[in-house]
């Protein structure tokens, strides 16, 4: 590219940086104890691979890969596998470290983890993704395993690659293994209601601070980032709590109706053209400015970086409930918590995929399925006690929200690290 032509867009934080400093932070507040701290700064494990796909076309194209696992201190790592243009390795550790803090702060049995592709899955064929999926889980497939690291969806992945790597590994072992993966279809061993979780879990968090802060749900009007799997579900969910769904986005653009878009119509919407936009009868908005209308909730549920310094103060709602992992920078966070914004932060938010993936496993293990209402029962309670442990913590430190979770949950890790030893 030559040296003048310049990027449209703002580079993106680092979200390698954006982990260390939460983390950082956190361990100045709580006095974190500098050997644990130095220890927690880097992640246990990193593993980089290519991944030559043969592509319908005759050509050989090289992917890279990762998988990270930052710790295990708690029990096996846990996380999701994505595809996505902008993978890198500092991405997957960033995501690796958070996914460590969220499944201490629902306080379930595992360490964090993630895994992704850079690539561009929306320009492949399902042959292509299938021969790429299956060569990613063959080069990872050392370090990965039920008692060991646990994959599941992100970003561009869903039950049907969670079903390719889930039959790579049992074929390389030479009998069924449920528990490599969760997010799998249901018939091959996934859980009921795995699907909808996160947008669940993202929706109990949101009536339980609804409630803290006297702010019924009903009537009140939204606007989401991302319609994906989190996002469309979360529209859902909350449309059907008798809010207002008033603006929703994904990569190619946002729109917007004051008088409330009907999320069941959008998602047909975007099934039948691909995007959100050129929905009938709504106003068309970009993604930066759909995070700037006025609402009383913003659910930013795409990628990392969507608030930083530069719009954080253009943010008008009064609940901020992070479905995506990483959305709000540091510096954004000090912005929304002078503006009085109540931010339910990603590793709380986001933390009921990987909750009811632990279902899914633990249904796994024991060959024996629950039934949804037994899911969502169980997972309702498990992000209630979540919440209520982490406005727990605020109201006693007096902190904000991020602050408190990460409080909860570096702590849980760092008790776990202290009370094993370090080896040798
Ligand atoms: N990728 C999801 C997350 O960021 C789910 C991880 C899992 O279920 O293991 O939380």
């Amino acid at each position: 590219m030559p040296a003048s032509r310049k990027d449209p867009s703002p580079a993106r934080p680092n979200p390698w940086d954006v982990a260390r400093q939460q983390l950082d932070e956190v361990a100045a507040l709580m006095s974190l104890d500098p050997n644990i701290h130095r220890f927690l700064r880097e992640p246990k494990r990193a593993l980089s691979v290519a991944v030559p796909v043969k592509m319908d076309a005759g050509e050989l194209r090289v992917f890279v890969g990762h998988r990270v696992q930052h710790s295990v201190a708690r029990g096996p790592s846990k996380g999701g596998i994505r595809f996505h243009p902008d993978v890198t390795l500092d991405e997957v550790k960033a995501l690796a470290m958070w996914m460590t803090w969220k499944c201490a702060v629902v306080n379930i049995p595992y360490g964090g983890a993630k895994g992704g592709i850079a690539c561009n899955p929306d320009e492949m064929s399902a042959a292509e993704i299938e021969r790429m999926t299956r060569r990613y889980a063959s080069e990872i497939l050392p370090i990965i395993g039920p008692e060991v690291d646990i994959p599941a969806p992100d970003v561009g992945t869903g039950p049907r690659e969670m079903a390719w790597i889930m039959d790579t590994y049992s074929m390389n072992k030479g009998y069924p293994v449920l528990g490599v993966v969760t997010g799998k279809p249901v018939n091959i061993g996934g859980s009921l209601g795995r699907n909808e979780a996160t947008a669940r879990g993202v929706v109990f968090a949101i009536l339980r601070a609804a409630d803290r802060l006297r702010l019924p749900v009903a009537g009140k009007t939204v606007v989401i980032q991302g319609f994906g799997n989190a996002g469309s579900f979360a529209a859902k969910f909350l449309a059907e709590q008798g809010a207002r769904v008033i603006a929703v986005s994904d990569s190619r653009g946002g729109i917007h109706d004051g008088k409330g878009l009907d999320p069941e119509e959008v998602r047909k919407h975007k099934a039948e053209t691909g995007s959100v936009v050129g929905f009938k009868g709504a106003d068309r908005v970009t993604n930066e400015e759909l995070l700037e209308v006025p609402c009383d909730l913003l659910v930013p549920a795409a990628l990392e970086g969507a608030i930083t310094e530069r719009n954080a103060a253009k943010v008008k709602c009064r609940i901020l409930a992070e479905a995506a992992n990483g959305p709000t920078t540091p510096e954004a966070d000090k912005i929304l918590e002078e503006n009085g914004v109540f931010v339910i932060p990603d590793i709380l938010a986001n933390a009921g995929g990987v909750t009811v993936s632990y279902f899914e496993w633990v249904q796994g293990l024991q060959s024996f399925f629950w039934t949804e209402d037994e899911v969502n029962a169980r997972l309702r309670a498990v992000m209630e006690r979540a919440f209520d442990a982490v406005y727990a913590r605020k109201e006693e430190r007096k902190c904000s929200m991020r602050h408190a979770a990460y409080m909860v949950g570096v702590g849980r890790v760092a008790e776990a690290t202290r009370t094993r030893g370090v080896y040798p």
